[in-house]
């Protein structure tokens, strides 16, 4: 059994769509594009021109930068898109399932509830510091689980899961579903990567996004990395032209050297100021718990979260709130030491009052 063998059989029976061909230096009259470029194009391939069908340059960019080989890459709008792809390649609508933790991101959920698939919720607990257990995770999962999605650093608790227990997770659903890892916060954590399992592994899945340590959330751009036959029924689905020319420019910018240095030097800073931030709002009598995280945020307990709340957004400061399991948590997001200070001095007046 191979992993393309759990894809709806639709799906690995479509042909990609065959695009305009573009070969440099000729004459284009196949595409039914305009011939002149707008004055106020500044990008390097003429916005008159469609993009690529698929980015090649930024491809080959982003799998030297998360250390993969081209072909178990595919380019995509954010790795919200990544997410969306994988239930519609693998979920039969009103008949497979989706497997993950809770809480964790409500994506899961939503691309489910999208694609018709019915998706199982394994709680952790928070005593445990919301930490995956594999064992209850896989009982959770039956002859219907297609996908298996577990977040590394989990949003918004923070925890990440062991390698061990990531290849227990990958061993034991072999040949029955796709694993996913959704590492968007992993530069902001100590673990590494599990991109270099997926040489090993047929069902594993790794997400990763510029939007977050690499700075450029508004670009819209993130990865799947997996097996090739992944990455092929992939781009069976995904829309001709996703990427567009602005989208695949800014990202091939950022990912030069200085660039990335750049943002490895927030990345450094965020995490000294989650360290400091999170030792300063333990202090507060109205701060019940504190969960150590390793990601760009952290999850806090809190006597009254309404008043927090309130209180925060009359100084115009926002954090998120979930609701539901977390109806007495919020999550914060660590911004710049300027911000922080600011937050900080909100919850003293807060303290104070
Ligand atoms: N995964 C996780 C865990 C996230 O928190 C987010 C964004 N909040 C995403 C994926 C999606 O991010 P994007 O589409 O910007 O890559």
């Amino acid at each position: 059994m191979t992993i393309a063998s759990l894809a709806r059989p639709e799906i690995r029976a479509l042909k990609p769509y065959t695009a305009a061909v573009q070969v440099d230096d000729t004459i284009r009259l196949n595409a039914n594009e305009m011939p002149w470029a707008n004055n106020n194009d500044c990008f390097r391939r003429p916005l008159n021109r469609y993009p690529e069908i698929r980015p090649s340059a930024l491809n080959a960019l982003l799998a030297q930068h998360y250390g993969c080989q081209p072909q178990n890459l595919i380019v995509t709008r954010g790795s919200s898109e990544g997410i969306d792809l994988l239930m519609r390649v693998f979920c039969r609508a009103g008949q497979d399932s989706v497997a993950t933790t809770t809480p964790t991101f409500s994506m899961y959920r939503h691309y489910a509830a999208v694609q018709g698939a019915r998706i199982i919720e394994c709680t952790t607990s928070r005593d445990d510091g919301f930490a995956v257990d594999v064992g209850a995770l896989l009982g959770a999962c039956d002859d219907t689980t297609r996908l298996v999605f577990v977040c590394s650093p989990n949003n918004p608790t923070g925890n990440v899961i062991a390698r061990d227990d990531l290849v227990d997770l990958l061993k034991s659903r072999r040949n029955k579903s796709a694993v996913i890892v959704d590492e968007a916060y992993i530069e902001f954590a100590e673990q590494a990567s599990m991109v270099e399992l997926v040489g090993h592994f047929e069902n594993l899945v790794v997400l990763r996004t510029l939007s977050k340590a690499r700075a450029v959330a508004g670009a819209r751009c993130g990865c799947v990395i997996a097996a090739e036959p992944v990455i092929q029924l992939l781009d069976n689905v995904q829309a001709p032209y996703a990427l567009a020319t602005p989208v695949v420019e800014c990202v091939e910018n950022i990912l030069q050297a200085d660039c990335i240095d750049e943002a490895d030097g927030w990345t450094r800073g965020v995490v000294s100021e989650r360290d400091r931030l999170m030792v300063a709002i333990r202090e507060f009598p109205f701060v019940r718990r504190v969960w150590p995280s390793s990601a760009n945020f952290f999850l806090v307990e809190v006597r009254d979260v309404t008043a927090l709340l309130e209180h925060c957004v009359g100084d115009r400061i926002l954090l998120r709130y979930f609701g539901g399991d977390l109806a007495d948590c919020v999550r914060i997001t660590v911004g710049s030491a300027a911000e922080n200070d600011l937050l900080l001095q909100s919850f003293r007046k807060l303290r104070a009052s």
